[in-house]
């Protein structure tokens, strides 16, 4: 269980987050929605420890987390792929920092990229894909980390609305199989509702957790044919 408890953070004047306390359970689907600018990214800074704290605590399974030694799967937002690196190898990097051998990390992201829609762009660079298929290739060398958390930042952006739709049913169906934990941002509140367990709203900045709700039904763990899905297609 990951718990933030009364996150502060300013950047100079700039009160960014302001007693932000929010928690995810192991295998949930929590997303965090807010308006531009709120703080969003912020949070997930402080999770992976490209930024501390001004104030709070960040904990897993109640003791204090070590952003560096915890290994979240982090997409960041944006596609932060290495434009020198073929899309091949932006994707099997993490795996191979994670010490498997260059075949067995390409063997093992091989049945994804059909699966993304990416088969045939292996060997290209990342300038040479749309904008779309970079977020894709993005999301694909997150997920093939197999990390027990997700911390996914606006993940679907840049995707048209059908490929978008399949992205998420795709995630949806992996998150079902696989039990993983998802952090998800998103604007997109149709998205949030979609997908998660719960949600939490942030206010503008600085942000404050506004509201948080349970999602109650039409929920995609409940398989393919749940209405909620349906309605994405
Ligand atoms: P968006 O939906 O547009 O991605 P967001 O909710 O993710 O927005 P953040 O990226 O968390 O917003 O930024 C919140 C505020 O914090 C912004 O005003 C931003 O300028 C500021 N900020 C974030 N990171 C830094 C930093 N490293 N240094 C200075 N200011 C920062
Ligand atoms: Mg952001």
């Amino acid at each position: 269980r990951l718990e933030l408890q009364h996150l502060s953070k300013s950047f100079g004047p700039t009160d960014v987050l302001a007693d932000i306390s929010l928690s995810v359970q192991p295998g949930e689907f929590v997303s965090i929605l807010g308006p531009s600018g709120a703080g969003k990214s912020t949070i997930l800074q402080l999770l992976t420890g490209a930024s501390t704290p001004d104030a709070g605590q960040m904990l897993h399974d109640g003791q204090p987390l070590s952003p560096t030694q915890h290994r979240f799967a982090f997409m960041p937002q944006g596609d932060a792929l290495m434009p020198w690196r073929r899309i091949i190898d932006n994707t099997t990097l993490g795996l191979e920092v994670q010490g498997l051998r260059r075949e067995a990390a390409r063997a093992r992201v091989a049945p994804l990229f059909a699966e993304f829609g990416l088969a045939g762009f292996e060997d290209h660079y990342p300038a040479q894909l749309s904008g779309g298929m970079r977020q894709r290739a993005a999301l694909l060398r997150t997920v093939v980390q197999q990390r027990p958390m997700l911390l996914l930042d606006e993940p679907f952006g840049a995707l048209d609305a059908l490929t978008r739709a399949q992205m998420q049913r795709w995630l949806a169906g992996m998150w079902t199989r696989h039990r993983w934990t998802v952090l998800l941002i998103t604007h997109d509140v149709r998205e949030a509702v979609l997908l998660s367990d719960r949600i939490y709203v942030l206010s503008a900045r600085p942000a404050r957790v506004a509201q948080e709700f349970q999602v109650p039904i039409d929920h995609p763990r409940q398989g393919a044919g749940s209405p909620g899905l349906a309605a994405i297609e």
